[in-house]
């Protein structure tokens, strides 16, 4: 029949198969070996054959072997895969242990079996896959660390001993590197890598691969011997210690870049083995997520540390305004309380020096106050309160404002409504705060109304105004700090809201704002009953 295989061409295919094929008597003794196993096993047929199949099974799994040999020899079943239920590994000659796959069957021949394995080397499978679960285990990790010297101790944590026996992580700092971390499998050593980052930056000489690096950001790769060839080229005492302590066999240098810029170095050591070129492609990649984590935490650190600086500026910025802004309110009053003192034009200018100096007052209590509620400062002390005493008396302050606009203010409170807990001075400053927008963002001639109105646990509190109102992208933005929608007006600064909303949430109450353009704004907020 032409179309039947031969049994030359299976031998050709056996042959060329990267898999092993491995054939045994019925005593385990091996028959066939096809090139497949001899790379894998690292045996030749000629010094294999004749001896038992043990000696490609690591000890410890021997004498299951035998077991299950024998009772598969003893099933009806032809063909089965080993490695179903458990893991199963190979020994090659060198005595390496290898993870691997494998299926047998077994043919009868005349009164004989012949037993077939084959079997797959998982290696780089199973290496692969490690790989890939460490680096998005790593990532994680990475993005969940927030300063740069926790992000730095990390990255060292996780490449030792996963990717080597020790690494050092260097800062960019002009033309060399600052170590900010360093891990070694032996703590002796991690000391003493500690040390280099302790001795201060570490500026390459010439030919350290450090400044190739600087050069040109791209791996190098040091090995064998690499001891000697770095202390040959170090000229950092701490460094050459570590290094004479790990005593590598081999470095890895990776550049780490963000943004286009080498923002530092990590050097891997091993002390045994070198790096190949599926380490080095791990290590790159390892590198790119470092770098990446490495860059947002410096940024993280800015901003942090700018903001810091911005409110200690803020802070001692308007505390030191208060006390000459007090002193122009004070004697601008002083002169106007004695009106045989100023002419009537003088008068004018007084009264505007006054205004002036109540606004920037007012603007610095904003100020102060919105970094009270940064530092969680803001402190109040409640008390029972009728809300409707509440609201009269808040409201009455307001009164001037909305006659000069001629504006009408009404309150509408729902009767014998609880009492609730409340920080007379604050809630009084919230609501001018909104009923102050309200006024500033209404034409003049229309009407503001206050309502007060029993919730389930809480009474709530509504300004509603007919003015312009708010456009709706612009509505989840309003309580944000320094935010106005149109910087032309210069009253306010944008804070208004976000005390309000700072106040509110102190006193455990709510606070939000409801909207329509050219139809009028509702600010609404909750305070806890008594
Ligand atoms: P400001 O002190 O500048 O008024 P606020 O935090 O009190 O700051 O308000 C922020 C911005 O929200 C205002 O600049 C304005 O654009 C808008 N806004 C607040 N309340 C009203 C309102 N009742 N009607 C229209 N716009 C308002």
């Amino acid at each position: 029949m032409p179309n039947r295989i031969t049994h030359d061409i299976l031998a050709e295919i056996l042959e060329i198969a990267s898999d092993a094929v491995i054939c045994m008597d019925a005593l385990q003794r091996i028959t066939f070996f096809n090139k497949g196993a001899e790379a894998i096993f690292g045996w030749t047929p000629d010094e294999i054959i004749g001896q038992r199949i043990e000696t490609l099974i690591p000890e410890r799994y021997r004498g299951n072997h035998a077991r299950q040999a024998a009772k598969f020899g003893r099933s009806k079943v032809k063909a089965r895969l080993m490695s179903e239920r458990r893991e199963i590994a190979g020994v090659r000659k060198n005595g390496e242990e290898f993870p691997a796959e494998a299926a047998i069957s077994q043919v009868s021949q005349g009164d004989d079996i012949v037993f077939s394995v084959v079997l797959r080397d998982m290696t780089v499978r199973k290496r692969l896959e490690q790989r890939q679960r460490f680096l998005a285990e790593a990532g994680e990790k990475l993005a969940s660390s927030f300063g740069s010297s926790e992000t730095l101790n990390h990255v060292a944590r996780l490449a030792v001993p996963t990717m080597a026996d020790g690494c050092i992580l260097g800062n960019r700092v002009g033309n060399g590197f600052l170590a900010g971390a360093a891990a070694h499998v032996d703590p002796g050593i991690e000391e003493m890598l500690d040390e280099v980052g302790r001795a201060g930056p570490l500026i390459p000489p010439k030919d350290h691969p450090l400044a190739e690096i600087l050069e040109k950001p791209s791996p190098v790769v040091l090995q064998p011997n690499a001891a000697s060839r770095l202390i040959e080229t170090s000229v950092n005492p701490a460094y050459l210690r570590a290094v004479k302590a790990m005593n590598p066999q081999s470095a890895l240098f990776l550049p780490l870049v963000a943004r286009d810029q080498l923002i530092g170095v990590l050097t891997l050591f091993r002390t045994k083995r070198g790096f190949d070129r599926d380490d080095l492609g791990f290590a790159e990649d390892f590198a790119r997520l470092a770098a990446l984590a490495l860059d947002n935490a410096r940024l993280h650190d800015t901003m942090r540390a700018s903001l810091r600086a911005r409110d200690e500026m803020l802070g001692v910025v308007s505390h030191d305004l208060r006390n000459p802004v007090a002193a122009v309110k004070m004697l601008s009053r002083t002169l106007l309380r004695v009106p045989e003192n100023v002419g009537a034009q003088a008068r004018e200018s007084i009264e505007l020096i006054a205004q002036a100096a109540e606004q920037m007052d007012a603007l610095i209590r904003d100020l102060l106050d919105v970094n009270r509620l940064d530092a969680g400062k803001l402190t109040i002390s409640p008390v029972p309160v009728d809300p409707s005493v509440l609201l009269t008396d808040s409201l009455q302050t307001l009164r001037p404002l909305v006659e000069e606009k001629v504006i009408s203010l009404d309150l509408q409170i729902e009767t014998a409504l609880p009492k609730v807990m409340a920080d007379r001075e604050r809630i009084q400053q919230a609501l001018s705060n909104l009923v102050g927008n309200a006024i500033k963002f209404s034409p003049t001639g229309s009407k503001i109304v206050v309502v007060a109105r029993g919730g389930t646990d809480d009474v709530i509190i509504s300004v509603l105004d007919s003015g312009k109102g708010i456009a709706a992208e612009h509505l989840p933005k309003v309580f944000d700090r320094y935010w106005q929608s149109s910087r032309t007006d210069r009253e306010g600064a944008g804070l208004g809201l976000a005390i309000a909303k700072g106040i509110v949430e102190a006193h455990g109450g709510r606070i939000w704002i409801k909207s329509r353009p050219g139809e009028g704004t509702t600010a609404s907020f909750t305070l806890p009953l008594a």
